[in-house]
């Protein structure tokens, strides 16, 4: 359990810093380096504070990226690192301000914790294109406590309640984790890009944003085909709400694809050539790309000229639309197909990932902290 270093909420005007509260978490200490056992400061709860002790977190691609700075261009990483961003809990504290959240309910944290609030992006509701980069979750300087934020590989965190979100009763916390990233990282996309019933779509890659897509666009009545590298994993497709599986990997499997499908989730993880998936749009597709490779990406551009098709990239969602995702998720009984581990298992976690060993997305039990 963590240890409280001051009251709970924040009305006794001790400097913030002097009212911490220890909390166990994993962190990684280099590039190198596996995640071990660590030890964290969060807030205190301010004003406007929830703070929640995590049940469950899980483990995106995204984590494995940073925890090894492969987007040190960008986004370098600060060690300790501790990720996490598909984070449920339950409030053990409000601030005295906190009007949409009480203690004992369930709650989430996704991949943002805070944004300026004012520039044009925040003011259209679109925090996560916040013009000054919205505070991640992890790894993003922290306004209160200095240094960078921490994830959700831990016991505790807090959150403003602008960025807390209300997990629909009914959904398993562990299972709805994912949501949190995976889910509204291909909710989000798929509804921009009109998806609907009747709409074709494909999805590549299916590992933890994959699965997601698939459930969802199959939620929304479209004809959904995996393109995936690896076929054992046909069955799942199926079971997860596809009509149709190709091989990906097999030699020109996508040629027969051509100009069929309204939009194509590009959930690929590593480097790979665009051009047989542009090749499948229909004329004024959408492939909506949402792997974060580190290295460059490359294409043909005449197929996408002829057919007026369009490479869209989407960063997961806004607040607004991540709360409607999971009421959807709700009223649909959507979660994604986890694997719960512990937290000593997290390094063998982020191995088998790596080897797309994973159905579809391991979630962390961090009540065994
Ligand atoms: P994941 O669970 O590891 O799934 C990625 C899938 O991509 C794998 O299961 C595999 O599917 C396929 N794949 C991996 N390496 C490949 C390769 N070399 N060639 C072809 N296919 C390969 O990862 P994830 O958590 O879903 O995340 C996927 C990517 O999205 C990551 O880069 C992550 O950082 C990024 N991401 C972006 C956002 C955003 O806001 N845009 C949010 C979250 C994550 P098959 O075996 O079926 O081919
Ligand atoms: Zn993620």
């Amino acid at each position: 359990m963590s240890s409280a270093t001051g009251p709970a909420v924040q009305d006794s005007g001790q400097p913030q810093a002097a009212r911490t509260r220890t909390t166990k978490a994993y962190a990684a200490s280099a590039a190198t380096a596996k995640l071990a056992p660590h030890s964290i400061q969060r807030r205190a709860p301010g004003p406007r504070d929830v703070q929640i002790e995590i049940s469950h977190c899980g483990v995106c691609h995204s984590d494995l990226h940073q925890v090894r700075n492969e987007w040190e261009s960008a986004m370098p990483t600060v060690y300790p690192c501790v990720p996490g961003h598909e984070i449920v809990g339950k409030v053990s504290a409000v601030g005295n301000d906190v009007r949409m959240f009480q203690v004992g309910d369930t709650v989430a944290v996704g991949c943002m914790v805070d944004s300026d609030r004012t520039c044009a992006s925040c003011r259209a509701g679109q925090e996560q294109y916040c013009e000054s980069l919205p505070t991640f979750t992890y790894n993003f300087p922290d306004k209160h406590l200095g240094g960078v934020t921490y994830g959700g590989y831990s016991e505790s965190v807090v959150v403003d309640e602008a960025f807390v979100l209300r997990v629909p009763a009914g959904l398993d916390p562990a299972a709805a984790a994912p949501l949190l990233c995976a889910g509204i990282t291909t909710f989000s996309p798929l509804r921009e890009a009109g998806v609907t019933s009747g709409s074709r779509v494909a999805v590549m890659g299916l590992g933890g944003l994959g699965h997601m897509a698939v459930k969802l666009a199959a939620s929304f009545g479209a004809e959904v085909t995996v393109l995936s590298r690896s076929p054992e994993k046909e069955a799942d497709a199926r079971k997860l709400g596809a009509h149709e599986f190709v091989l990906s990997s097999k030699a020109g499997a996508l040629d027969a694809l051509g100009n069929r499908y309204d939009a194509i989730v590009d959930t690929i993880s590593a480097k790979h050539d665009l051009t047989p998936a542009v090749n499948a749009l229909k004329p004024g597709g959408s492939l909506l790309l949402l792997g974060a490779a580190a290295e460059p990406l490359e294409f043909s551009p005449l197929p996408l000229l002829f057919g007026g098709k369009r490479i869209v990239g989407s960063l997961v969602g806004n607040i607004a639309d991540t709360q409607v995702m999971l009421d959807h998720c709700g009223r649909h009984n959507i979660t994604s197909d986890i694997e719960l581990v512990t937290p000593s298992q997290i390094n063998e976690a982020y191995e088998r990932t790596l080897k797309g060993d994973v159905k579809y997305r391991f979630v962390i039990d961090c009540s065994k902290f």
